[in-house]
């Protein structure tokens, strides 16, 4: 036996595993050993799947609803789909324009494979959520990021993402509500956006994945605002995981012109086929259904936003921008680094190892000086955290 790391495919030296995932490890291990660890990480709603949809699921397994269906996903579910976004946005999709992937994440992956060419560039913003660069440059492409700040709240405007276009640019991809920062792109940078890519020849991707998450009222119709525009260069990438508290069931979509919708759907029938048969009727229980637990979550999210902000404002150096959707709360530490800790990685480290809270540094999301904190929890565990995090800003200063 020779020592050697086996020869992997060449790709595999530009992906690692996704580094949200660090602090949940380490916090594992603190709570193995007894450790009261604050998790202010996570990435999903801390509520339970609500029961009808969990009804749904029992009723398909009792019924035997066990086998393939087809690799696009239900003729029922494509149509709870299109109902959903025609309910919520106005737009119209017809089944054909629609296929169900296993999450957002692969709906979006699907939709890179697609689209994208080796020596096309794809413009992204940061702070933003790794999975979307990986996976342009999975896709053989070129990843173009630019930056929006926290001075005016991460805003997100069509001339900041169209000042990276060059004659190789192929697709802009826009998260809103946004991961790590919870902002939003305003419907009035959205229709310039729409208006100029359409010019350009651009595709537009979408990330919707928090679009049921969207607080203060804030007009946020992208599906209308774009479609009305550029209906035949834009994709739409959704998920039941946020909205309906869905994340381990495993449900995402495209909704995109049906040449998008038939690659994807070929891609699918060679990977991954259809998505499980029970999901599939619990997501169509979930978009047919009642909406009210959708409000009665985003109440919720929304009081526990108000109230972190306002904990953390007792420390006025960690600066917070108010966001407008998400779970996801971004302050600035900047005012707390030192030569002992000297970025967002190293005082997320120093948190966990001292005051036992997991965030997730700024780093995790191609950018510095900041941290992501969760709060997908209760009011109580958020109280503590907040303690604690501010305990452990005040030792540094
Ligand atoms: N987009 C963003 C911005 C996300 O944060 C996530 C999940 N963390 C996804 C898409 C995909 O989620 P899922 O695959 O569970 O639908």
């Amino acid at each position: 036996m020779s020592g050697h790391t086996p020869a992997l495919a060449e790709r595999m030296q530009h992906i690692g595993l996704s580094p949200t995932m660090k602090g949940t490890i380490a916090a594992e291990r603190l709570r193995r050993e007894g450790v009261d660890v604050v998790d202010l990480g996570a990435g999903e709603p801390d509520f339970p799947t609500p029961a009808h949809i969990t009804a749904a699921a029992h009723k398909a397994l009792d019924a035997n609803f066990t086998k393939y269906t087809a690799n696009m996903g239900t003729l029922e579910l494509r149509e709870a789909i299109g109902f959903r976004y025609r309910e919520n946005y106005g737009v119209s999709y017809a089944p054909d324009e629609i296929i169900a992937a296993a999450g957002g994440k692969q709906a979006l992956f699907h939709t890179a494979m697609t689209l994208f060419n080796p020596g096309d560039e794809v413009i992204t913003h940061a702070p933003g959520w790794p999975t979307l660069l990986e996976q342009i440059k999975l896709a053989g492409a070129t990843p173009v990021v630019v930056r929006t700040s926290a001075a005016d709240g991460f805003a997100l405007t069509a001339n900041l993402l169209l000042s990276a276009v060059t004659p190789r640019t192929k697709a802009i991809i826009v998260n809103s509500p946004g991961n790590p920062t919870g902002a939003l792109i305003s419907e009035a940078e959205a229709h310039t956006l729409a208006v100029e890519s359409a010019r350009l020849g651009l595709w537009v991707i979408v990330d919707l994945c928090y679009e049921q998450l969207v607080y203060d009222n804030v007009p946020h119709n992208l599906p209308k605002v774009f479609g009305d525009v550029m209906r035949d260069k834009l994709v739409l990438c959704g998920s039941a995981s946020k909205g309906y508290a869905m994340t381990g069931w495993r449900c995402g979509w495209v909704m995109a012109p049906k040449a998008v919708v038939s690659g994807c759907n070929a891609l699918q029938s060679h990977e991954s086929s259809n998505v499980n048969s029970i999901t599939q009727k619990a997501v169509v229980a979930g978009l047919i259904g009642p909406q009210d637990c959708v409000t009665e979550m985003r109440v919720i999210y929304k009081q526990r936003r108000d109230q972190v902000i306002e904990w953390l404002r007792e420390e006025p150096r960690i600066l917070c921008p108010v966001p407008r959707g998400a779970f996801y709360l971004f302050p600035t530490v900047d005012a707390f680094l030192t030569p002992a800790v000297p970025t967002s990685q190293a005082f997320a480290d120093g948190l966990l190892a001292k005051e036992h809270v997991v965030i997730t540094p700024a780093e995790a999301f191609e950018a510095t000086g900041a941290f992501r904190l969760s709060y997908a929890t209760s009011l109580e565990r958020l109280r503590e955290g907040v303690t604690r995090i501010i305990r452990y800003a005040h030792s540094l200063s």
